[in-house]
């Protein structure tokens, strides 16, 4: 007995750039049971006639932080002591994070990965939606993020665990599979938001990196390194990292790209945090940030099309809010020179690619069932993602969530 079946839809994923149309997608157990031509199959009572409608993937954004935007926490985000109010209790996070991940799910998002969080955050919203408590999409989550001692843990707080030489890199992995995580996350070099740290040299020596790698990859979990400078990127790419977030210096480094494309090593781009520090929010950061954003944003789109170039795969990398304006980064994309194809393998495969999930992305038999009905062929404007009141429905694990059919 299925549980949901698509008649005539008009299927658009990363594995053709011409939409397969009149098909039907049989969904059961939470996972596509079957995909196959419409004709062949009458409808029976239990389908839902689509009309041709455009179906897509459950997108995946594989970079961003929960919790950690102002767009996200609204208020929460600013103390109130100037205003004369008591402090927010702190718990009130937990109400701003189901709202948020209600957001995602209304636009499409079907799977996140934080990349680092407050407190544990993500892993206790993806507790509460496994335990049916709150609806929202699959999370993967990093525990901590691990450093080297760095100015950066000052202002990251419980954001960050700190370590140094290779011993406590081990332990530090082993630290964060105790608390819950799905995979490590490493800073290989400085960031970009904090004024006393260079974002272009390595933090972690090699001797730091490798061991770090090796013992997350023994456990078998994936690594992602954030990495922004030359230093930074070359360091985790030699190490054999799973992804390079930010990565924007690689356009000056075809030898690097080269070898991600060999490795599969994936590159989550973040041009949208690059637009966040340089516009946005810039009234946020030191002028020095802002400017440093801003030569930062121009060589994220050089690496992006090198990176294209060069057969590396791309992962959609938000890094920005509110939550559900995640597909921004696609229309970003699309701006930087690649076609809209691109954008939406970025999304879906790309993503799932990123985060190492061999049953999402694409539409097949024994793929996950996170599905988005569309009036329009994003392929003609991918900014359709983009407009929550464009997407007919939303669906995860064969069941609507979002919309209705
Ligand atoms: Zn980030």
């Amino acid at each position: 007995m299925a549980d949901l079946i698509l008649w005539d839809a008009t299927i658009v994923d990363a594995r053709s750039s011409s939409p397969q149309r009149r098909m039907s997608i049989t969904m059961r157990g939470g996972k596509i049971a079957e995909v196959c031509k419409a004709d062949h199959q009458r409808p029976g009572d239990e389908a839902i006639d689509l009309g041709g409608a455009y179906v897509v993937p459950g997108l995946i954004d594989a970079h961003i932080h929960l919790g950690d935007d102002p767009a996200m926490m609204g208020d929460l985000a600013v103390p109130l002591a100037m205003r004369g109010e008591a402090p927010h209790h702190r718990e009130l996070v937990y109400f701003v994070l189901a709202n948020a991940a209600r957001a995602f799910l209304r636009s499409g998002i079907t799977t996140i990965r934080d990349v680092g969080c407050y407190d544990d955050n993500a892993i206790v919203l993806r507790e509460a939606i496994r335990l049916g408590l709150t609806e929202g999409p699959s999370i993967l989550s990093c525990g901590r993020i691990v450093s080297a001692t760095a100015p950066g843990a000052v202002l990251f707080k419980s954001m960050y665990e700190e370590a140094d030489g290779p011993w406590q890199m081990r332990q530090c992995v082993r630290n964060q599979l105790r608390r819950g995580a799905d995979y490590i996350k490493v800073m290989a070099g400085g960031a970009r938001s904090v004024l006393r740290e260079n974002p272009e040299p390595a933090q972690l020596d090699r001797e730091e990196m490798d061991a770090l790698v090796d013992e997350a990859h023994r456990l078998g979990v994936r690594v992602a390194a954030h990495a922004e400078g030359l230093g930074a990127v070359r360091l985790a790419v030699e190490a054999g990292v799973d992804t390079i977030e930010h990565g924007l210096s690689l356009h000056r480094a075809p030898e690097l790209l080269e070898l991600m494309a060999r490795k599969g090593i994936v590159l989550v781009p973040t041009l949208s945090t690059f637009h966040d520090v340089a516009e946005r929010i810039a009234d946020r950061f030191e002028p020095h940030l802002v400017e440093q954003a801003k030569r930062q944003k121009e060589e994220a789109y050089k690496t992006l099309v090198a990176a294209r170039d060069a057969g590396v795969v791309i992962a959609m990398g938000f890094d920005s809010g509110p939550p559900g304006a995640d597909a921004l980064e696609l229309v970003r994309m699309v701006e930087g020179g690649l076609s809209t194809h691109e954008a939406l393998r970025a999304g879906t495969m790309g993503s799932a690619q990123a985060l190492g999930l061999t049953d999402a992305g694409t539409i097949e038999a024994g793929r996950r069932a996170d599905l988005v009905v569309l009036d329009h062929n994003p392929l003609d404007d991918v900014a359709v993602l983009t407009r929550p009141a464009d997407l007919r429905a939303v669906i995860r694990a064969g069941r609507t969530v979002a919309g209705s059919l």
